[in-house]
């Protein structure tokens, strides 16, 4: 099928006609997220609007309009016999109904859910074809993958020598270096010699994982490798997990050995992942919570800048070659920047154009099919508001805070338009509560209200539709 594929995906492109022609009627959607980007809320989101835009509910129009208003249905495609995890969207839809709401628990694994759109034929052909056939089926199948994975895109056309030298001058930058102080200390040590010893390779592996870990989860940095070391996955740990940066001074036989596993991971991540799950996706949304970012200050802002910049290339160019050969994998990428309802509107369109300098896409200049620019929020907590701050109008948001349950008027701070200068991060201030999730109707079934999530997904995959 692979030689099918840029032939279908050509005919495709004729629209109705093409698809009259070959049947192709599955739409892969991947999305991921540099870690706590926002990625359950998102996908819980997705389904629950799209489920209650199929039953009429106006709650996605950028979609309705992408498919002239003619989604006639959607459901959830019962499991079958698929091998990997499911994305337990009803669970999460529970959490957010309860009483109080609350948000759902993230999930860590890779999982796909499949949602079946019934559509009404729109062109000549395609009525005639719906007259004999009925609605036409569309699949939308979503693919949710750990964010820490998305990291191992710019690691696959790196050598282990490369990979050392720069995961190592990273780590010993700022806060990074406090983080990763007991790992530097130990690879700082070793003998020029060190041997292929068993312990030594995993002591090591441990200290450096534990600074990937500081680092995420106290410093709110991303541009942290390999992914498996913060997220196992469903396959959980193995011994090619075992390797960490290494000082070129190093040339004793354990060099070698992890020279070895860290190739094999790579080689693992490929077959495994990439080449079974990722190339057979037709479009990714990246998300990233850059706001976040912003909050947690300079040096977190900064990483997040640079992880999002080597995925972004990795994306435009990394798998480019064989997508040429193959007519697979992604092409169409659309970043978005989450929670966007933490800030008034105006600080939205400053979100965006912050999001486009980091990705290196101008949300302004001429229109580019392949990456698109976002500010979204998957589930809006607030309204814009009017309050006074030293005697001046500013614009606000207004929402219930989770903590203690009480209405708040937040002045959130500025949004830089683009990526900001030293000037900046000297008087800084970010405010970034979290908000409660609004109270659902019937479980969500009248839809989940967003910011911009419909002209996202209308940007992603409006023409497959
Ligand atoms: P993940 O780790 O990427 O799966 O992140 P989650 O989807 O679990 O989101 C993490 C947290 O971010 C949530 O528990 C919420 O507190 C917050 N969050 C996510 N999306 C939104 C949003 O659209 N609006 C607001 N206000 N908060 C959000």
């Amino acid at each position: 099928s692979s030689f099918l594929t840029p032939f279908e995906d050509a005919l495709a492109g004729a629209g109705d006609l093409g698809r009259a022609l070959i049947g192709r009627d599955r739409v892969r959607l991947a999305v991921t997220g540099l870690s706590r980007a926002g990625k359950t809320v998102f996908l819980t989101s997705l389904v629950a609007n799209l489920l209650a835009a199929g039953q009429g509910a106006r709650t996605l129009p950028a979609v309705e309009a992408a498919v002239g208003g003619r989604l006639r249905g959607a459901r959830i495609v019962p499991a079958e016999t698929q091998s990997t995890p499911r994305f337990d969207a009803s669970g999460h839809l529970l959490a957010l109904a309860s009483d109080p709401p609350r948000w759902p628990e993230r999930t860590e694994d890779l999982s796909t859910l499949e949602i079946a759109l019934e559509i009404e034929p729109r062109s000549f052909l395609g009525k005639a074809r719906g007259m004999l056939a009925g609605n036409r089926s569309v699949t939308l199948e979503l693919l949710d993958y750990p964010g820490e994975w998305l990291l191992d895109l710019p690691m696959l056309n790196q050598s282990y020598a490369d990979w050392s030298r720069e995961t190592l001058a990273r780590l010993r930058r700022g806060r990074r270096a406090q983080a990763a102080a007991a790992f530097l200390a130990f690879v700082d040590a070793l003998p020029a010699g060190a041997p292929a010893e068993e312990s030594l390779a995993r002591q090591g592996f441990s200290l450096y994982r534990d600074a990937l870990r500081t680092c995420r989860d106290t410093l709110g940095f991303r541009f942290l490798q390999p992914g498996r070391a913060l997220n196992p996955g469903p396959r959980g740990e193995a011994p090619l997990l075992w390797f960490f940066p290494l000082p070129e001074r190093v040339t004793g036989e354990l060099a070698p050995l992890l020279r070895r596993r860290h190739e094999a991971y790579l080689d693992d991540q490929r077959s495994s992942f990439f080449d079974p799950f990722f190339r057979r996706f037709h479009r990714q949304a990246v998300l990233v919570d850059a706001l976040g970012a912003l909050h947690a200050g300079e040096e977190a802002f900064d990483d997040t800048a640079a992880a999002l910049a080597a995925v972004a290339a990795s994306l435009r160019g990394g798998l480019g070659l064989f997508d040429l050969l193959t007519g697979q994998g992604v092409r169409r990428v659309g970043f978005a920047a989450t929670k966007a309802d933490h800030v008034p509107s105006r600080s939205r369109d400053a979100l965006l154009g912050l999001l486009g300098d980091l990705v290196g896409r101008d949300p302004a200049g001429p229109l580019d099919a392949t990456t698109s620019v976002h500010a979204i929020a998957a589930i809006r907590c607030t309204e814009d508001d009017v309050a006074t701050l030293e005697g001046r109008p500013v614009s606000v948001v207004r929402g219930v805070l989770m903590e203690g349950g009480v209405m708040r008027k937040v002045y959130p701070g500025e949004v830089p338009l683009r990526r900001p200068d030293a000037a900046f991060w000297e008087h800084a201030f970010f405010e970034m509560p979290v908000f409660q999730p609004p109270r659902l109707d019937g479980a969500g079934r009248a839809g989940i209200p967003h910011l911009g999530l419909d002209a996202l997904l209308a940007q992603l995959i409006g023409d497959l539709l």
